[in-house]
């Protein structure tokens, strides 16, 4: 089906320069066949005004646990280690794959209506979570993932690599599988190396927490004598590029590591900050040409997955942290919710920026409302004004999603009743 859209503002993330013009933009099936001029000899099966809106490439969600909507609410205001170990692993310990599904099913029409076409996930049951998403029309890198110790690693090995050969590749390349060890203080020494030596074998890439906290931090020096980062680099974990979500107490002697390493830091601000943990070296990063991608993490310490939330508090705390208001700035954000994001998750030659031959993901955002008028600049309005509910079109691969705000691939109602469903059959 071919989608053509019309006469629209359109910013193309195709490069470090912040660029936005006017144009149509042209959709054959998946993929996206014209950005700016479409010839008069495109023919259209479905057209769409794009005036008042801007489009902007599917924005990526580049750590996630989507099941965790089910525990929204459940736990707050509580230290991170407290948090995991009173509240959510003994509930996480009697989910069962219908929990997982539903909750799945929550998270994904939640990501859709905030703009997101792609994510990064960690959790188990996975094919409940692939399920939601071949539902749903997104795409997702899905973690298989590894906590514990040596024996009950071993015994997950011979499943992940039926689950990647059967899925890695699915739903018309939109499913990754990638290798999800936890983190290092959920993960014994071998468990992190079975985990890598996986990743290597499959040629999938590494996802893990990593430099969450300053416990973490703490533990690993008694233990080991080093920084969780340099711990791991001593058991040869990065055999693969990995993307590692939070990475808040790096020190000098780290970045200069992860600089030398394919290692891709994910910023989950609003994580960070709701469980006390600190405000992740973003400013750094950048100036050292690293390429940080953009988080929600799960549900549960979040309590949202609005990435336009993610992108604003990005775009704030680390002016007010270093006092210099040039610091990450709104087309730096972008970036990290566009392109960075694709390139940690492997999937920047299908997707992150407007471009011919690229996988048909994008978004419009309707400007015609007060909070964003009068726009001077479309980028500015997006990271500093503009809501997740602005986003009214959201398309996947050629598919449409979303369109006026409303989902076109779930019923919205439905996706509501059964996660509550699910979630005080769990509670109760
Ligand atoms: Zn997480």
């Amino acid at each position: 089906m071919n989608i053509l859209i019309t006469d629209t503002t359109i910013i193309p993330m195709t490069g470090d320069q912040r660029l936005w013009f006017s144009g149509d933009i042209g959709i054959t099936d998946s993929q996206i066949a014209y950005v700016g001029t479409v010839p008069d000899s495109f023919h259209a099966d479905t057209i769409i005004d794009g005036s008042n809106s801007i489009v902007l490439p599917g924005l990526i969600n580049a750590h996630n646990h989507l099941s965790m909507t089910l525990l929204r609410s459940y736990a707050d205001d509580m230290d991170i280690f407290s948090w995991l170990h009173d509240k959510i692993w003994p509930i996480e310990n009697r989910m069962t794959a219908e929990h997982i599904y539903h909750g799945s099913l929550l998270g994904a029409a939640e990501q859709i209506k905030s703009g997101i076409t792609a994510f990064a996930d960690m959790y188990f049951h996975q094919k409940q979570t692939i399920r939601a998403v071949l539902d749903a029309g997104m795409r997702a890198n899905i973690g298989a993932t590894f906590m514990g110790d040596e024996q009950a690693s071993l015994q997950r090995i011979g499943a992940y690599r039926d689950l990647f050969a059967e899925y890695d590749g699915s739903g018309d390349g939109r499913i990754a599988i990638d290798i999800a060890p936890h983190a290092i203080y959920t993960c014994g020494g071998r468990t992190l190396e079975i985990a890598s030596d996986l990743a290597a074998e499959l040629s999938c890439r590494l996802h893990i927490h990593l430099s969450e906290s300053l416990q973490e931090q703490a533990d690993c020096f008694a233990a080991h004598r080093m920084s969780p980062l340099a711990y791991l680099h001593s058991l040869d974990f990065f055999k693969v590029p990995t993307y590692a979500a939070h990475c808040v107490h790096l020190s000098r002697e780290d970045l200069e590591l992860c600089g030398q390493l394919d290692i891709h830091a994910v910023h989950n601000p609003t994580s960070n900050l709701k469980l006390g943990n600190g405000v992740a070296p973003i400013t750094e990063m950048l100036k050292r040409g690293m390429h940080p991608a953009l988080g929600t993490d799960g549900a549960s310490s979040n309590n949202n997955l609005n990435i336009f939330e993610e992108m604003h508090l990005a775009s704030l705390i680390h002016k007010g942290q270093t006092g210099d208001p040039t610091a990450v700035s709104a087309y730096q954000v972008l970036q990290m919710a566009t392109t960075y994001g694709a390139q940690a998750l492997g999937i920047d030659q299908r997707t992150g920026s407007l471009e011919p031959g690229k996988d048909a993901d994008l978004i419009m955002i309707q400007t015609d409302v007060l909070h964003l008028q009068p726009m001077h600049d479309p980028i500015s309005a997006v990271i500093y004004a503009a809501q997740a509910s602005d986003v009214q079109t959201v398309i996947c691969r050629g598919k449409i999603l979303m369109h006026q705000r409303v989902l076109q691939t779930l019923d919205e109602q439905a996706v509501i009743a059964h996660a509550v469903e699910a979630a005080e059959a769990l509670t109760s």
